[in-house]
């Protein structure tokens, strides 16, 4: 039984990550979401036995069964990460529940809280993979994606039972932790909209503490990955890196360690 969930964790993750690709595409555009997917190339319509997640891609051996020109190798690698993420984030919510009976298990599933941060944690995956694909294609944030969001994981915190003064204080330390920058800064390095994805990680994580780790670790991939360029392609430290792929890289991360890691840092200062 467990198992079978954990299987539609999986499928519906390469669902919604075939989706998002399109997503991505689509508020790029700034166009309807409605209406079938098509080839970004010639146009042609998709049928669905060419839009199955991952397996259409290898069938079609990563080309359009029209135009014969190549399906970027984003799509199956977003579907994949985004169907593993969903199946983790469900062993992370049900991992101590492998052990009960179907019927209890069921239960538990859809009467309990679980659900609600299950349905959380999707939601923060799914919003998170598309600040990801937006700022490493054209080194934006969208906007419209970052409002819709914050107002599902608003409601979802209120629903979880968060108190509505910490989850305000973690949105104002997101943002502000931003803005302050940006003001500091006078705009260079950090943009307006990472002011914005700064509340909207207040709202995914309304225990500040949690923020903090969040951003923390993503500013340790960051710096990281800009000690890497530098020593393998001797860039100039004055290149810009998109703070949004590491910020939607740290909050993922935080979402299964941040708690592991804040533990672990108030051991070390023998709280
Ligand atoms: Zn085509």
């Amino acid at each position: 039984m467990v198992y079978l969930f954990l299987g539609f964790s999986l499928a519906f993750g390469l669902i919604i990550g075939s989706f998002l690709n399109c997503l991505v595409w689509r508020l790029y555009k700034e166009e309807t979401l409605l209406g079938r997917s098509f080839c970004p190339k010639c146009h042609h319509q998709i049928s669905w036995f060419d839009n199955i997640p991952i397996l259409s891609w290898l069938i079609l051996k990563g080309r359009c069964r029209h135009c014969h020109k190549a399906i970027a190798v984003q799509y199956p690698l977003v579907e994949f990460i985004v169907g593993v993420l969903f199946a983790l984030v469900f062993i992370k919510f049900y991992g101590a529940g492998f052990a009960y009976s179907p019927l209890d298990f069921y239960v538990w599933v859809f009467t309990g809280a679980k659900a609600w941060y299950l349905l959380a944690g999707w939601w923060a995956i799914a919003i998170m993979t598309i600040i990801f694909i937006f700022d490493v294609r054209w080194l934006l944030i969208s906007l419209p994606a970052i409002i819709w969001s914050a107002v599902v994981i608003f409601s979802l915190d209120l629903i979880l039972g968060y108190n509505f003064w910490n989850i305000l204080l973690s949105v104002v330390i997101g943002a502000s932790f931003f803005g302050l920058q940006f003001l500091l800064t006078r705009e260079k390095g950090i943009g307006e909209g990472d002011i914005w994805l700064g509340g909207l990680m207040g709202l995914i994580f309304p225990n500040w503490h949690l923020l903090l780790a969040a951003i923390f670790i993503s500013y340790m991939l960051g710096g990281i990955t800009g000690i890497v360029m530098i020593i393998v392609w001797g860039k100039k430290l004055k290149t810009k890196l998109p703070l949004g792929v590491f910020l939607a890289l740290g909050s993922v991360i935080a979402l299964f360690f941040g708690q592991s890691l804040i533990d672990w840092y108030l051991g070390l200062l023998g709280v």
